[in-house]
């Protein structure tokens, strides 16, 4: 796609209220993870360039938070009508930036477009209170009010929702941000938002974009004095190390970190073999496994595990690999040479620690072929670790206690699944697992604009979403009037 109402110069920053090249003298080729074609060579940006977005996003922020509700609000609508307006632009960015398949463009698209849409709510949300007060004469209130400016990172597998899923709701808000996105989806996950927002009528400056190798601004985005905030939305190694370095210089500041997941996918005896194995399919395969919430682990209760198994493999076998462009594909590339020599690794891993391999086969390109273990057990690599693509062990649980045991045996806890055919029984059960997120008889891939999300454990603090994010982006301001004279002690 390319005609003349397409976004062009997507090789420029918006950086302090002008599109224009990085200065830091070196350039990032992004590029198609299917096809490996160079789509942009861009010039990344300098220390300098950090340096002057976050003073351009302070600059402007009083003025951004003044404008009010309504006028807020508007923007975050004007911008939810361009998601629609360019809905086949931002799906084709999608695909070839970062290897999505047509459904995952097609829900991703949605997601960013949902969670603008509940932003533009969040300006009339955003309530302070009158508070009784054992003083007489004394008015005692609770302002809310922006935080200032936001830095946002964000990944490479979500890019556009999750840097909406920040961006929007700190905006709406009346902070303004900068925002870091992935090298290998800089457009998806920062230029094509910036462009919406530009487009939509956002104050220039309110807004910037920085593209940038870590080692020249990675620590400087997170420790520079002028953001209240770091969002960051990644890997728990990173986010750790992000969470150090934000507080270590002289400016405190509040930190979001969302990171890995290892979400465990049970099937209880009593449960529905077929719509298991359906939401299973799902959960695990949806853009190629690279998905903080994909299963991780499959959870068998013995009595069904065999039947479950064949299940699962057979519907594993007909899935269409290949050019994600096409609709009927559902495993497309992942996103980097990298990261499949990674997911090798951890197959190799598996077959030495005993586990059976069901279904496998070897990558074209990046795409790697969905792999199947059996006979996985809660010390193998891959129960442990997060696998992040087309691969997954199926573990026996010898009852529904054992199964508790095996999902909760995890350092991670973001989200989580249980297939039941009892829902009362399902509750009780989602209640005992130590995750932020458990679905009943669903796929543990689930997001919605007005539910909490975020994990607990290793997989971070914070929470995305409806009035959380209200509570994240704001801060109280408690102020008094004394209305009437008052004695005092001395
Ligand atoms: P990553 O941690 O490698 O990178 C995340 C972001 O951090 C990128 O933009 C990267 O450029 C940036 N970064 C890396 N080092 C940095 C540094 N020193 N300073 C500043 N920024 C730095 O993660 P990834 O490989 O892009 O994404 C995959 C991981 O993200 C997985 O672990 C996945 O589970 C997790 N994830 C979590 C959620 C969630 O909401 N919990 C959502 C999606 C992905």
């Amino acid at each position: 796609m390319n005609n003349a109402t397409t976004y062009q110069n997507l090789d420029l920053l918006p950086i302090a209220g002008q599109w224009r090249k990085g200065r830091s003298g070196r350039k990032l080729d992004v590029v198609d993870p299917y096809s490996g074609d160079t789509l942009l060579s861009l010039p990344m940006a300098s220390h300098a360039d950090l340096d002057e977005a976050y003073q351009a996003a302070r600059d402007i922020q009083p003025e951004w938070a003044a404008m009010g509700p309504t006028a807020r609000g508007d923007i975050m609508r004007r911008v939810v009508a361009l998601f629609d307006a360019r809905k086949e632009e931002i799906i084709d960015w999608l695909i070839r930036e970062s290897g999505s398949t047509r459904v995952k463009a097609e829900i991703e698209w949605g997601s960013a477009r949902g969670i603008t849409q509940e932003a533009a709510s969040l300006p009339g949300r955003m309530h302070g209170r009158i508070l009784p007060s054992d003083i007489p004469g004394k008015e005692s209130r609770v302002y809310r009010k922006p935080l200032g400016v936001i830095g946002v990172i964000s990944p490479w597998n979500f890019p556009l929702h999750l840097s909406a899923r920040s961006v929007a709701p700190a905006l709406a808000l009346g902070n303004t941000v900068v925002v870091k996105p992935a090298s290998d989806t800089p457009v998806t996950g920062g230029l094509l938002l910036a462009r919406l927002f530009e487009e939509a009528g956002l104050p220039a400056g309110a807004l910037s974009v920085v593209v940038g190798a870590g080692s020249e601004i990675g620590d400087a985005f997170v420790e520079h004095p002028v953001p209240s905030f770091i969002s960051f939305t990644g890997s728990t190694e990173v986010g750790r190390n992000i969470g150090r370095i934000a507080n270590a210089g002289k400016h405190l500041k509040h930190v979001a970190l969302e990171l890995g997941g290892n979400s465990p996918f049970v099937v209880l005896a009593d449960a529905d073999v077929q719509t298991a194995v359906s939401a299973a399919v799902t959960g695990k395969f949806l853009h190629q496994g690279q998905i903080c919430m994909a299963i991780n682990r499959i959870i068998v209760e013995a009595p069904l595990v065999n039947e479950f198994t064949q299940r699962f493999v057979e519907r594993v076998k007909t899935l269409a690999c290949g050019d994600p462009s096409k609709p009927e594909t559902v495993v497309g590339p992942v996103i980097n040479q990298r990261q499949l020599e990674g997911l090798k690794a951890k197959i190799g891993k598996a077959k030495a620690e005993g586990a059976t391999l069901l279904l496998g086969g070897e990558p074209q390109g990046n795409v790697m072929p969905p792999h199947v273990f059996g006979d996985v057990t809660a010390d193998m690599e891959i129960a442990r670790e997060e696998i992040f693509g087309p691969l997954v062990g199926i573990q026996s649980a010898r009852d529904a206690e054992h199964a508790l045991e095996l999902a909760n045996g995890s350092d991670y806890g973001l989200s989580s699944a249980v297939f039941t055919g009892d829902l009362a029984r399902g509750v009780q059960f989602a209640q005992r697992l130590h995750a932020g997120m458990t679905h009943v008889n669903d796929m543990p891939v689930n997001d919605e604009a007005n539910a909490p999300f975020g994990g607990e454990k290793n997989s971070g603090v914070g929470r995305f979403n409806g009035d959380w994010v209200i509570d994240e982006f704001t801060t109280d301001h408690w102020i008094t009037v004394q209305t009437a004279p008052r004695g005092y002690p001395f």
